[in-house]
């Protein structure tokens, strides 16, 4: 798992613009986030695009390595050329 939306959520819907690996997906109650294909947007970004847009901080992390995020990366965008590591940090409250 990487992140997850909890009940905070006022179902804005901006998350889901966001995500760069289309990871969000609407619902009932909240919008869901397909833990097999969230990289914390590592490999496109420098932080969480849905955490850096959330405007009631209603998105927790479950920490992974970078190792897992990297190889999810890598398999869910096998066309895209993958940023330098260095850029990213993870940010947000943890789980
Ligand atoms: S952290 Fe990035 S990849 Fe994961 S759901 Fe949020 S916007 Fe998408
Ligand atoms: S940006 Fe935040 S409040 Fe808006 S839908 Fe996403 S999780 Fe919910």
């Amino acid at each position: 798992m990487s992140v997850v939306i909890t009940n905070r959520c006022i179902n804005c819907g901006a998350c889901e613009w966001e995500c760069p690996n289309m990871a969000i997906f609407p619902g009932d109650p909240h919008p869901v986030v397909a833990q097999d294909l969230c990289t914390e947007c590592y490999g496109f970004f420098g932080e969480s695009q849905c955490i850096v847009v959330c405007p009631v901080d209603a998105i927790l992390v479950i920490p992974e390595t970078t190792e897992t995020l990297e190889r999810r990366f890598v398999r869910t965008n096998p066309n895209a050329k993958i940023q330098d590591h260095w850029i990213w940090r993870r940010i947000g409250r943890l789980r």
